[in-house]
């Protein structure tokens, strides 16, 4: 369900169903892209929501647990996790300090900035975030049963939808190779290694090409 803000008349909100919201579309496959897309999102929620029954965090948390699992200390800040989140840093800290509350978060001064507060991980945090990183298996598993090129095409293609969102400000910034400053398409002509990261000084293929990524530099504005 989607709830958007209409004009009744009485000042109340219009709930309407997603399908209904691209119902006029639905016949195109632009519309069943949406469809699907919709499908899987709701998916992503029900299975964080599992997550969250079985150790109490709501979802969101969960999230700034594993984005902390996953990213070095210089991407995790409160103005970082804002940014990727698309969340006011306001939300943030009341999450994060509900997990520093927990003991599942600590907060330190960078070495290399001692302005800059960056969160990390404890022993407790680090050992629940490498339990909760497995939501996702049901998904892996379903991928599992596709063919290594329907994978990687798969990839490419969200990773393009995903910079045309980015592209048009409606996401905030991924971290993927296709914006990045070090990226270069297609420089030699190896079919197996299409792409180059200047950062990295090497050929990547397409599945090699990376979100999150923690060296990735965008472009400047
Ligand atoms: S730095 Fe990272 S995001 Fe940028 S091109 Fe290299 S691998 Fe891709």
């Amino acid at each position: 369900m989607t709830v958007l803000p209409g004009d009744t008349g009485r000042g109340v909100c219009l709930i309407i169903p997603l399908d209904d919201c691209i119902l006029n579309t639905s016949n195109t496959i632009e519309g069943k892209i949406l469809t699907s897309l919709e499908r899987l999102s709701q998916i992503i929620r029900v299975l964080l929501w599992e997550k969250n029954k079985s150790v109490n965090l709501s979802p969101i948390q969960i999230q700034f647990l594993l984005y902390i699992y996953l990213h070095p200390d210089r991407h995790c800040t409160v103005s970082q996790l804002a940014e990727r989140f698309q969340l006011t840093k306001a939300t943030i800290s009341d999450a994060i300090n509900a997990l520093v509350t927990k003991k599942l978060i600590e907060k330190k001064a960078s070495l290399a900035d001692r302005r800059v507060i960056q969160l990390h991980l404890p022993p407790g945090g680090y050992a629940l975030a490498s339990q909760l990183v497995n939501w996702s298996a049901p998904i892996a598993q379903a991928l599992s049963g596709f063919s290594t090129s329907e994978q990687t095409q798969l990839y490419k293609l969200l990773l393009k939808l995903i910079d045309g969102l980015e592209r048009k400000g409606v996401m905030s910034r991924s971290g993927i190779c296709l914006n990045c400053q070090y990226f270069q398409s297609n420089p030699g002509g190896d079919p197996q290694y299409p792409h180059y990261c200047n950062f990295l000084q090497r050929a990547l293929s397409n599945s090699e090409l990376k979100i999150d990524c923690p060296d990735h530099e965008p472009f400047p504005a």
